[in-house]
């Protein structure tokens, strides 16, 4: 007992796409596990954009890293890691889980594209707005609803769902509000926990998890089972 888990975890690989401010605390978590042995976690790190000063209040990096890859100070500031400056079609090999820290929704189809075609699970992690909510989507191919079956109009979870009903909503757009990296911090671990799930260290989170990340900081899980067109043969559900 006690140290096993982290022989379940050794040799795995995670490939995190997207450094941004949850990119970067899920990586910080991910490679502490595995920090105290010869081999740990592999951990591929990928992001095309440069670190601004802007970041600097939700983001593992720090000042002397501005006008750098993030991908490529993230990977210095963690040895072990591979840093990618590139998009996430450039992902080398296939790893046993993909944790998407994106921000656009185009770059979180091409990942669930991706997912499904390769088996590769994946544990999407994000906040809403002004980072009142988290939102993890655990997508395991063949088990779980993809990405995409939460994209549909119409049958959508509440609370207020502005991912999906707002065409102009754009979450990279967070506001410096008082202790956003609190927030972030909080959505990560439960991306973080999402990710030990699938790596069967830990128990697995339900396919859709919102948590606000406001006192009384309410948890609501969801199982979406009807599949879209993406995830199935079933078509009957598109609407052209
Ligand atoms: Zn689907």
């Amino acid at each position: 007992m006690g140290n096993e888990w982290k022989l379940n975890l050794k040799d795995k690989s995670v490939a995190v796409v997207g450094l941004g401010s949850g990119g970067s605390a899920v990586v910080d978590m991910l490679w502490r596990m595995g920090a105290d042995q010869m081999q740990g976690l592999r951990m591929t790190l990928i992001d095309p954009d440069t670190f601004y000063a802007s970041n600097v209040t939700r983001h593992i990096l720090r000042g002397d890293s501005v006008g750098f890859s993030k991908a490529k100070e993230m990977a210095k500031r963690y040895p072990g890691t591979t840093g990618i400056p590139g998009k996430f079609s450039t992902l080398p090999g296939k790893p046993d889980v993909i944790a998407s820290c994106v921000d656009s929704l185009a770059c979180e189809s091409q990942i669930n594209a991706y997912s499904l075609e390769n088996k590769v699970p994946v544990v999407y992690g994000g906040v809403h707005g002004d980072a009142h909510t988290a939102e993890i989507i655990t997508v395991v191919p063949g088990e779980t609803p993809c990405y995409e079956c939460y994209e549909r109009t119409g049958e959508l979870p509440p609370p207020s769902q502005e991912h999906y009903t707002d065409p102009n909503y754009d979450k990279t757009k967070m506001p410096s509000q008082a202790g956003l990296w609190v927030d972030v911090l909080m959505a990560a671990s439960l991306q973080v926990q999402g990710i030990l799930g699938v790596l069967g260290v830990r128990e697995r989170l339900s396919p859709l998890v919102l948590m606000s990340l406001r006192p009384p900081f309410k948890y609501e899980a969801f199982n979406q089972k009807e599949r879209c067109a993406v995830c199935s043969e079933d078509f009957s559900r598109l609407t052209v």
